[in-house]
């Protein structure tokens, strides 16, 4: 530890203060931008959801606290999924659901495993159980070896959780069902299959769960809900591990808004249809449009499109768009290489972002 830090951060626990923290992407707050950084939807949500808050609010119901385990939406949501209430647990958004799970299955000096490059915020929850956090490299193609499943790491910790983001971010590429089901077999522990775009893929691994209970889907509000504002989400396990991570998971995790607003959204299939139907559609012409100025653009399952280019560097390409008021991510893995994100907007804002690419 170093002298400035054990003179500024003297309560803090040393790991925390040796700790990066998760960086978000920008989240810009006001000003006119184009925004394809964080895989936002770029369409409104159901309007059933705005007639659900506004019902919320004007009662009494904000006076008193909200139901503990939000019974309205996991009874809606079972019957959407086809699994019993007692298979869903709800949270703060799936970040609250990662959080909850890596505090249940994890202590310290234990290892959470998570395939690199991914979504980082899986290596800082490992961080703040000072466990070990085991980034197991995707190959070349995106696929992830077998290896992935070895019960321990190379310096003898035991491998207590694995998460996989499928479909993964930043690649936007999905690992089947079946070799899910492999990986979950050879696994010492629980896997959680992070489905935050999971309603933009072809496949999911929600059967996957009713046939092991070591295998824990979660699933995302933010994304394909278009609701990133409002903080939902759920994970779907086995009834007596959803017992356990309940112990966990803080008393009134979701607001009564949330709540009523989420069980809104979900019992509007038709929303979610149409709007998957206008997404994968846009996801195409960007893949295509990127194709065409020379990137190598990744088949997305997700509602981004990940790409590179075999010469030209990807940052300057970031900033120029910035200049021009359009936000994209730009991402660096160490020890991996780096790339575009672009999160699919509406076919308006694809167009101004296509027309600013092809001047730079
Ligand atoms: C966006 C995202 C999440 C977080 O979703 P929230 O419900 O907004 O917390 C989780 N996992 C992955 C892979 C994501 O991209």
């Amino acid at each position: 530890m170093s002298p400035t830090r054990s003179t500024t951060q003297p309560f803090v626990r040393p790991d925390i203060a040796a700790l990066a923290g998760y960086v978000p992407g920008e989240q810009p707050q006001g000003g006119k931008w184009i925004k394809l950084n964080t895989n936002e939807n770029p369409y409104a949500p159901s309007p059933a959801v705005a007639r659900a808050l506004a019902a919320t609010a004007a009662g009494r119901t904000l006076a008193k606290y909200p139901d503990p385990l939000a019974t309205v939406f996991r009874l809606r949501a079972a019957e959407v999924l086809g699994v019993d209430p007692d298979w869903i647990l709800c949270g703060n958004g799936s970040d609250d659901l990662l959080t909850i799970l890596v505090r249940t299955f994890v202590g310290a000096g234990e290892c959470l495993r998570m395939p690199y490059p991914s979504y980082i915020l899986y290596r800082t929850l490992a961080g703040i159980q000072a466990a070990v956090c085991d980034e197991f490299h995707y190959e070349r193609d995106w696929s992830l070896a077998d290896g992935f499943a070895a019960p321990r790491t190379a310096s003898g910790a035991d491998v207590k959780l694995a998460i996989i983001a499928n479909p993964n971010s930043p690649s936007g590429t999905l690992l089947s069902p079946p070799r899910i089901r492999e990986l979950a077999d050879r696994l010492p522990c629980a896997l959680v299959v992070d489905e935050a775009y999971g309603d933009f893929s072809d496949t999911n691994c929600l059967d996957l769960v009713k046939e092991n209970e070591r295998v824990i889907v979660t699933r995302s509000f933010s994304k394909s809900y278009a609701l990133a504002g409002l903080r939902f989400g759920f994970a779907v396990a086995q009834p007596h591990v959803v017992e356990q991570l309940l112990k966990v998971k803080d008393s009134y995790n979701c607001d009564a808004l949330s709540i009523a607003a989420a069980t809104a959204a979900i019992d509007d299939q038709a929303w979610l249809a149409d709007n998957r139907a206008k997404i994968v559609a846009t996801r195409q012409r960007l893949t295509d449009a990127m194709r065409g100025l020379g990137y190598d653009a990744l088949d997305s399952q997700a509602n981004f499109v990940w790409c590179t280019h075999p010469e030209r560097p990807h940052k300057p390409v970031y900033e120029a768009l910035k200049k021009q008021g359009i936000l994209i991510r730009f991402m660096n893995y160490l020890g991996w290489g780096d790339g575009l994100r672009i999160t699919v907007g509406t076919d308006d804002e694809i167009d101004a972002f296509l027309s600013v690419m092809k001047t730079i």
